[in-house]
């Protein structure tokens, strides 16, 4: 695991994210990660992904965790470290949420819905940690 993926680790397990498990797959590795005592509000699966895909956030890195939510979102959100925790704590750019949904997201999906932003993606209810 690299130095950043354990940072990942540890702001997700941090007492901030009391009270919830989440489950990462790392794509490299396949390695699978219980995080206990997580927060997000429900993501708890993981999926198995084709390798070399861009995160769906940002366009510029690799994906490096996907994850869906256990509140029914079909589809697996590719993302980078770095969106990974702009994604659970409801931070995303502007910029990050629209890519997420020209790449295939909607926003009634509960990480991206419409109680967290606004129509033009402003971040309207941001966890802080
Ligand atoms: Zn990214």
């Amino acid at each position: 695991m690299t130095n950043q993926k354990k940072d990942i680790k540890q702001i997700l397990s941090s007492a901030f994210f009391a009270g919830r498990d989440i489950q990462l797959c790392d794509p490299e590795t396949g390695t699978k990660y219980t995080i206990a005592h997580a927060s997000i509000p429900d993501i708890i699966d993981a999926l198995d992904v084709a390798e070399n895909e861009p995160c769906q956030c940002c366009e510029e890195s690799e994906h490096q965790w996907s994850l869906i939510s256990s509140y029914g979102d079909e589809k697996p959100y590719l993302v980078c470290s770095n969106c990974l925790i702009s994604l659970v704590t409801y931070r995303l750019s502007k910029k990050q949420y629209k890519n997420l949904l020209k790449n295939g997201h909607e926003e009634s999906e509960f990480l991206i819905h419409d109680d967290f932003y606004d129509e033009d993606g402003t971040a309207t209810q941001q966890l802080k940690f």
